[in-house]
């Protein structure tokens, strides 16, 4: 099998598995209890929740921990107070785009490459808006989202409403579920006051996010409970989840250049092996996405074919693909019908090795070209 979705799921890594292992029947302690042990566990989830937040230049306490991204990006559009606004790019994925939906938001553009338009998202901000929400990095194309700039004209923003006396919020949200693998995630550098981690997306344990919340958000809980993670997530902490996200995320910090480098390397070799494709996510994608278009073929049929020889590829986000939805996201950069059919979405990962690049070349192109015989028969 070669398994090229790792935007869709990664496995588990042994490491964060082992890590894990001694909270579920020896360290099972709840955090909260007056004894000894209990305290241990507590130190444990509280040191597991500090690795999280240094990797991205936080502290402990900037984070709620939640059971994934859906939550964390739910619990992020808390902090809009009533009659206020809310922003998201068009290209978000459903547990923001959903949530902002149902509030009234309004999309903002991006241009074909996949980026941000800023000029629309200028002409957009009112004095209503208190919330912007820019995913780091996206999850159908890999695009990485000038964020930094982003948060500038945030900066202006706020600054001239200051000048007229208009105190209204204003705060950037991003979901960064498929960026800590490969991007070195900085909350100050990139200036953002909310930002949504996901375990499951780097080799660690599914169900487990996390939401970073500077002191300028102001949330809400979505449930109430115990009282845990700052009255604002209560439910007794998952504490293996969280013991093995830290370890994942130490890992992925860890390997960072290594993985860059190699996955560039590989996406070079793909795109050079592979035939009469057009190439989707040209510039500004992190390296392991590759989004590739065959004209005029049906890339679900495809995505079939390609099992059936033991390659495992995605025609867009999983959510969607299983839903039979056409891809949002293909859609807002401006590619045709015959397009959005024909793309697929490859990313690479960890349990993939240089010979499995070659092979998966020769597979597509092997599947490709039968495919395109098959309908020239059936047109002729
Ligand atoms: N945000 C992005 C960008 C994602 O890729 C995903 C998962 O596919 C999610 C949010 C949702 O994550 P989860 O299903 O773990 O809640």
């Amino acid at each position: 099998m070669i398994y090229l979705d790792h935007a869709a799921a990664t496995p588990v890594d042994k490491r964060v598995l082992e890590a894990m292992m001694p909270y579920f029947a020896d360290d099972f302690f709840n955090p909260s209890a007056a004894y000894l042990p209990a305290k241990k566990v507590a130190s444990d989830y509280e040191t597991a929740k500090a690795t999280i937040a240094h990797a991205i230049g936080a502290k402990a306490s900037d984070l709620v921990i939640t059971a994934g991204a859906t939550e964390a990006n739910n619990l992020a559009f808390t902090s809009l107070n009533p009659l206020s606004r809310v922003l998201y790019l068009i290209t978000e994925h459903d547990s923001v785009r959903r949530v902002a939906e149902r509030l009234g938001g309004e999309a903002v553009s991006v241009l074909p490459n996949g980026l941000i338009d800023l000029d629309d998202l200028k002409r957009k901000i009112t004095d209503e808006t208190e919330l912007i929400s820019v995913a780091l990095v996206n999850n159908e194309l890999g695009t990485i989202q000038p964020l930094a700039e982003v948060a500038q004209i945030i900066r202006e923003v706020k600054i001239d409403r200051m000048k007229r006396g208009i105190r209204r919020q204003l705060l950037l949200h991003s979901d960064a579920s498929q960026a800590l693998n490969l991007l070195d995630v900085s909350v100050a550098r990139l200036g953002v006051d909310l930002m949504t981690l996901n375990s499951a997306k780097v080799y660690g344990p599914k169900g487990v996010g996390a939401l970073y919340v500077s002191h300028d958000a102001k949330l809400s809980p979505l449930t109430v409970g115990g009282g845990q993670e700052n009255g604002l997530r209560s439910g007794t902490e998952n504490v293996p989840g969280v013991i093995g996200f830290a370890k994942a995320v130490e890992l992925a910090h860890e390997h960072l250049n290594g993985n860059r480098k190699k996955y560039a390397s590989w996406r070079k070799t793909l795109l050079s092996e592979l035939d009469g494709y057009e190439l989707i996510n040209k510039k500004h994608a992190v390296d392991n996405f590759v989004t590739i278009c065959y004209d005029g073929i049906d890339a679900e049929r495809l995505v079939f074919l390609l099992e059936e020889q033991g390659v495992y590829v995605a025609t867009g986000a999983a959510c969607a693909a299983s839903k039979g939805v056409r891809s949002h996201v293909l859609a807002a950069i401006g590619l045709s019908e015959s397009q959005i059919t024909g793309s697929l979405r490859l990313t690479l990962g960890e349990t993939n090795d240089e010979a499995q690049i070659h092979e998966t070349a020769r597979v597509i192109n092997r599947v490709v070209e039968a495919e395109k015989a098959r309908i020239q028969r059936i047109e002729s």
